[in-house]
C-alpha cells in the first residue's frame, strides 16, 4: 500500500474518531460504524494488445447499515486498498449527511486510462463488472456504482449493458449504476451535480454574515475570487456555475500541466470550449500561465476550491494559503498536517463529505426514477401548467388587467425533470448545511465544519443501527 494513501485512510479514521469522541455513543456501535465491512479485492486478465495483462481492482462496502450501497468507481494509477476504503467510509457519512438511505461503497481500478484504447477500457470496465456479478457486489438494492475520478457515463453505460446481460427478467435492472447517459436512463443534471452541490454549498456558507465577518469576508458568493484546482468534470462545473449564477470570479485554474492566473477572471466558457479542442489548457490565451505550476495554493484568492485528488494540501504547502474558504470539492484533499496548519490559521474548511455530496444526492434521484420507472414531473407538469394558467385568468378578469404572453409563460411554467432535480439538490445542500453549521454553533468543543459534519452523520448512522436492535 503507497504511503499517501495509507495516510488518506488514516486521516479519515482519525476525523472520524475525533468527532465520536465528543458523542457518547456505546463504544462497540461506535467501532462497527468505523470499520469497512467487506472489502472485495480482485485480480484478472485482459488481453491488451498481444499481451495479458493482470489488472488489480477493489470494491469495498463499507457499511451495510442501509441498502443498497453506494458510491463511483475510480479509475486511476492511483488506485489501493487503502485508497479505496477511505472513500468508501467517506460515502457512508457523506450519504447520512444529505440524507441520502444508502450506506457508503467504493470501487477502484488501478489503471491510468489515458493509456488505454476505448475498446481495451470497454473491457476492462465489463470484465470488472462480471466480477462483481459473481460475488454479489452489484444490483439495484445491493451495491450501486457510480462515476468518479476518471470514469463517466461511458463507462456506466457498458456496466449497465453488462449488468442487464446477466439479469434477465429482474425489472429493476437498471437502478443497478448510476450516472448513465440520460437516453440509457439515467437522469438529466447528473452530470453537472457535485459541481452545482458545490455551488449551492459555497453559496450558502458565504451568506451568513457573522461566519464571513469572522474570517474577515464580506457576506455574499458575488464578487469573491476562486481558485480551482482540478479541470475535471467537478472543477469544471464548480468553476463555471459560480461564475455563471454566483457572480464569482475565478481568477485561478490549475491543472497537472499548468496553472493559469488571471486576477481579472478568467472566462470558463471559453476555457471549456478552448480545452475541448485542444485537450488541455495549456496555451490558454485569456490567462497567463504560472512559472511553476505548484503556485496555485499561493494565488491571492478569496476561496480555493481543491476539485482533484486527495493529499493536495500538505504541512508543505499549507502555509502558503492566502485564501480564507477552502471548499474541499475533491475527496479528502487536505492531510492531517495540512489541516493542522489551516485550522491555526483560522480558515473555514467546507469538508468534502458535506460539499461534494450533490453527485450522490443526484443518482439517488436518478435510482428513485429507475425504480418508479417514469421521469420526474411526467404526472403533474402539464396538471400544474393548467393550474397556474387558471389563477392568472381570474386574476386578469377579476383585476381586468394583463400581464404580457412572455410574463404568463415563465409564470405558468410546470416543472421538467431537470428543473426538479435541481430545486431537490438545492434543498438538500441548504438543509445539510444548516444542520451542521447548527451542531457546530450548539457546541462549544466543536471548532470545525469537518467535525460537525461527522457528528451529524455519525449520529444518523448510529441512530440506524439502534433502530435495527443491533445495539439495544
Ligand atoms: N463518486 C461520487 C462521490 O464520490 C458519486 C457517488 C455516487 O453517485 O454514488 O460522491
Amino acid at each position: 500500500m503507497s504511503k499517501l494513501s495509507s495516510s488518506f485512510y488514516t486521516t479519515v479514521q482519525r476525523n472520524f474518531d475525533n468527532a465520536a469522541a465528543l458523542t457518547d455513543h456505546p463504544k462497540g456501535l461506535l467501532a462497527q460504524i468505523r470499520e469497512c465491512n467487506a472489502v472485495y479485492q480482485m485480480r484478472f486478465p485482459v488481453k491488451i494488445g498481444n499481451t495479458y495483462e493482470v489488472i488489480e481492482a477493489y470494491r469495498v462496502q463499507h457499511s451495510q447499515h442501509r441498502q443498497p450501497t453506494k458510491g463511483g468507481i475510480r479509475y486511476s494509477a492511483m488506485v489501493d486498498q487503502e485508497e479505496v476504503m477511505a472513500l468508501a467510509s467517506l460515502m457512508t457519512f457523506k450519504c447520512a449527511i444529505v440524507d441520502v438511505p444508502f450506506g457508503g461503497a467504493k470501487g477502484g481500478i488501478k489503471i491510468s486510462p489515458r493509456k488505454y484504447s476505448v475498446d481495451e477500457l470497454q473491457k476492462i470496465t465489463r470484465r470488472y463488472t462480471v466480477e462483481l456479478i459473481k460475488k454479489g457486489f452489484i444490483g439495484p438494492s445491493v451495491d450501486v456504482p457510480a462515476p468518479d475520478y476518471g470514469t463517466g457515463e461511458r463507462e456506466m453505460a457498458w456496466i449497465l449493458d453488462t449488468y442487464q446481460t446477466f439479469s434477465r427478467g429482474e425489472i429493476d435492472a437498471v437502478g443497478c449504476v448510476t450516472g448513465k447517459p440520460v437516453s440509457q436512463n439515467g437522469i438529466r443534471g447528473r452530470t453537472e451535480a457535485t459541481g452545482r452541490g458545490v455551488y449551492y454549498g459555497l453559496r450558502e456558507a458565504c451568506s451568513h454574515e457573522d461566519d464571513m465577518k469572522e474570517i474577515g469576508l464580506t457576506k455574499g458568493i458575488a464578487g469573491k475570487r476562486i481558485v480551482v484546482q482540478g479541470f475535471g468534470n467537478v472543477g469544471t462545473y464548480s468553476a463555471s456555475i459560480s461564475q455563471d449564477e454566483g457572480d464569482a470570479i475565478i481568477v485561478g485554474i490549475a491543472e497537472w500541466n499548468v496553472t493559469l492566473y488571471n486576477p481579472d477572471g478568467i472566462d470558463i466558457a471559453k476555457l471549456i470550449k478552448y480545452k475541448k479542442k485542444k485537450g488541455s489548457i495549456l496555451g490558454f490565451p485569456g490567462a497567463k500561465a504560472l512559472k511553476d505550476k505548484d503556485e496555485w495554493v499561493s494565488i491571492d484568492c478569496d476561496i480555493l476550491i481543491p476539485a482533484a485528488l486527495e493529499n493536495q494540501i500538505t504541512s508543505k504547502n499549507a502555509r502558503k494559503i492566502k485564501a480564507k474558504i477552502i471548499a474541499e470539492a475533491a475527496n479528502g484533499p487536505i492531510t492531517a498536517g495540512g489541516e493542522a496548519i489551516l485550522n491555526k490559521k483560522g480558515l473555514m474548511i467546507l469538508p468534502d463529505m458535506y460539499l461534494n455530496a450533490g453527485g450522490v444526492t443526484v443518482s439517488y434521484f436518478e435510482w428513485l426514477k429507475n425504480l418508479s420507472h417514469m421521469r420526474f414531473g411526467r404526472m403533474e407538469k402539464r396538471f400544474n401548467q393548467n393550474t397556474y394558467a387558471n389563477i392568472i385568468g381570474t386574476v386578469e378578469k377579476l383585476t381586468e388587467k394583463s400581464i404580457s404572453a412572455k410574463e404568463k409563460r415563465l409564470i405558468t411554467r410546470g416543472a421538467d425533470e431537470i428543473d426538479l432535480v435541481r430545486s431537490g439538490l438545492e434543498e438538500t445542500m441548504v438543509m445539510a448545511y444548516k444542520n451542521i453549521r447548527d451542531i457546530k454553533k450548539r457546541r462549544r468543543k466543536i471548532t470545525d465544519l469537518r467535525t460537525a459534519a461527522f457528528i451529524s452523520a455519525l449520529d444518523k448512522v448510529a441512530n440506524d443501527y439502534i433502530a435495527m436492535g443491533v445495539f439495544p
